[in-house]
């Protein structure tokens, strides 16, 4: 049975085993933490079912770490295949499943508390680079948004539009679509 395209409600989509949920999704939609290579490995070192099992993990452990790239697969921490549907129509891309706010509410619940800060952290390492200006430096808000909104006029004709979804003006900052009608951050709309 053909799904409705949550964006143009065309049924002209097509549904493709191509999509994941990354570590950090898991962790704070579902509870669920992918092991590193590293935990696993460590794990079996310290809870051997058998001591050949914990030599060879303790083996690859000190192999792995002993260069770069090996390091960096000791860090690499997997993830979960799902389904996404596309659109042929308008080319919207989104789950194949339906997430219900309740469910996605983990996500943004202390959306860039300190807490929300270290949990991203330890599963995406980047976002320790970028913390202190995400969404708190004025200068990182402005020109941010001001990309989004050159961006978005050179493609969209703003004034046709009546609803919008999250697209990066966290913290009701948005300019581009400021005469229309409904703003929607995540899926919950602030007007
Ligand atoms: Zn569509």
């Amino acid at each position: 049975m053909k799904h409705k395209c949550r964006n143009c409600q065309s049924k002209n989509t097509v549904t493709l085993d191509r999509g994941i949920l990354a570590p950090f999704f898991l962790k704070r939609v579902y509870g669920i933490t992918l092991n590193t290579v590293r935990e696993s490995l460590t794990s079996r070192i310290h809870n051997p079912p058998i001591s050949t099992k914990k030599n060879l993990a303790s083996f690859l452990l000190k192999f792995l770490n002993s260069f770069n790239y090996g390091r960096k697969l000791l860090d690499y921490r997997g993830s979960v295949g799902v389904q996404i549907r596309v659109c042929k129509d308008c080319f919207f891309v989104g789950p194949e499943t339906k997430y219900e706010y309740e469910v996605l509410s983990g996500l943004y619940v202390d959306y860039r508390s300190a807490n929300y800060d270290n949990d991203r952290i330890n599963f995406e390492p980047f976002y320790a680079q970028i913390k202190d200006y995400v969404g708190k430096s004025g200068e990182e808000i402005t020109s941010r948004l001001s990309h989004i909104d050159t961006l978005i006029s050179q493609y969209v004709d703003v004034v046709s539009i009546e609803n919008v979804i999250d697209w990066g003006g966290w913290g009701r900052k948005i300019y581009t679509f400021s005469s229309t009608n409904e703003k929607c951050v995540c899926f919950r709309c602030i007007k």
